[in-house]
């Protein structure tokens, strides 16, 4: 029942603001030890004037100087930039680094977490997507948990406690089908980025909302269970579940399925990757299956949301591919908020990059680094030429 010393990486944002609640929920149970925001300084400024964390990162330099005034007088020390963040992640003073920060960006801060013996609480599915078997390898090499944040992942991961020894057969991960589901190509090739960004069961930020709607979102999900759980490609199943309350499910060897149940709330797998092993008490939401009398599922539509097989080929590559794909898919996402592409060029910027991007099959950290840089230059120049 001791102190659990948090840092928290991305704190401004819809995950990060949720930790915040669980933490303040449970004072007895942790403590911030470092927030981090890329450009919200004035959220960043109250939380950690409620925190009073011993630093905080803002990841754009020009904004230090008010942070630092902001903060004047208070024991936070202020830091910047993007190096920061590995070095708060990495600090004696904390236990637990939940990476909460968007896309490739949370790489090197949970690597350095990791070799600094940090137990992980992962949000960041990008992280292992880019780089599932360095991260996989390190976890193993500093004997460091990592538990999942996705709720998905922390669905499987709560169905797998005391079955330790039991062979899985395979998993079966649920999506939502995000606000697109049934449309055809000839329909989504009109969608405009306001009716991407509505969700029909979760408020999540900008770049999940739109991979959600793409099915990108699944894609990621899936590289990110293969490492997660040290499955094989012909092991994770995708079922598409609308009401979101069945969060995933693992079947075993003799044929058995669980599932776990729950509102769509992502309060309850953070606090469940925060507490574990142990179950924290909670007031969230309960439900209901009064409020639910369907539950319903069917196929992904596979040939219209090209994202999702994209996906599982980079995954069968293996290599720096994930990484390719990742990066290729954050340009593509930024590019179609800044109303630059349409939403069906965000699945052909993706192919086109993993055709054009060299392949590795055993790619150092250095490796996706440059994999990284180098799809994004491409996948840039392919944005310009639309
Ligand atoms: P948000 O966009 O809401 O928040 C992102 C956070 O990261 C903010 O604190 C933001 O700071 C910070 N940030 C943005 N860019 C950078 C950068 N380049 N370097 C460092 N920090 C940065 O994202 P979400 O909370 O929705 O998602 C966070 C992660 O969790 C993602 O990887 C996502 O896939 C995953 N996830 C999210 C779920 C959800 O329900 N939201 C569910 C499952 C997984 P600022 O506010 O200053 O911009
Ligand atoms: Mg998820």
């Amino acid at each position: 029942n001791s102190l659990k010393r948090v840092t928290l990486l991305g704190s401004t944002g819809s995950i990060g603001t949720q930790a915040l609640d669980v933490i303040r929920a449970h004072p007895t149970r942790f403590q911030v030890t470092a927030l981090s925001a890329h450009a919200n300084a004035d959220l960043l400024i109250r939380q950690a004037l409620e925190f009073r964390p011993a630093a905080v990162v803002i990841g754009d330099e020009k904004k230090r100087a008010t942070v630092q005034a902001a903060l004047s007088g208070q024991a936070t020390e202020v830091l910047a930039g993007a190096k920061a963040l590995e070095e708060v992640a990495s600090r004696p003073d904390t236990d637990i680094v939940l990476t909460a920060m968007v896309g490739y960006a949370g790489l090197l801060p949970t690597v350095r977490a990791i070799q600094a013996g940090k137990t992980i609480a992962l949000a960041n599915k990008e992280t292992l997507v880019v780089a599932g078997q360095l991260i996989t390898q390190l976890v193993k090499k500093y004997g460091v948990g990592l538990y999942p944040v996705d709720s998905e992942h922390s669905a499987i991961f709560q169905c797998l406690v005391g079955e330790e020894r039991n062979p899985i057969e395979k998993i079966i991960l649920t999506a939502s089908g995000g606000p697109f589901r049934g449309r055809s190509a000839e329909q989504l090739a009109s969608v405009t980025k306001a009716q991407a960004l509505k969700h029909p069961n979760w408020d999540m930020g900008a770049k999940i909302t739109i991979d959600s709607a793409s099915l990108m979102n699944k894609g990621l999900e899936v590289i990110e269970a293969k490492w997660l759980f040290g499955l094989r490609n012909d092991q994770i199943d995708v079922v598409v579940h609308p009401q979101s309350i069945i969060h995933s499910l693992v079947q075993f060897h003799d044929g058995s399925l669980k599932a776990q149940l729950g509102l769509p709330d992502m309060k309850l797998p953070i606090q469940y990757a925060l507490g574990y092993p142990e179950r924290l008490p909670s007031e969230f939401p309960r439900f209901s299956f009064l409020d639910y009398p369907q539950l319903t599922f069917e196929q992904p539509d596979r040939a219209t949301f090209r994202n999702l097989p994209l996906a599982f080929e980079a995954m069968s590559q293996g290599g720096n591919a994930p990484c390719v794909l990742n990066a290729a898919n954050e340009i593509a996402v930024a590019a179609f908020l800044r109303d630059e592409i349409g939403f069906l060029q965000m699945p052909d910027l993706v192919e086109n990059c993993l055709s054009k991007v060299s392949y590795l099959a055993d790619p150092s950290l250095d490796d996706y680094v440059q994999t990284d840089h180098e799809t994004r230059r491409v996948a840039q120049e392919l944005v310009g030429a639309l």
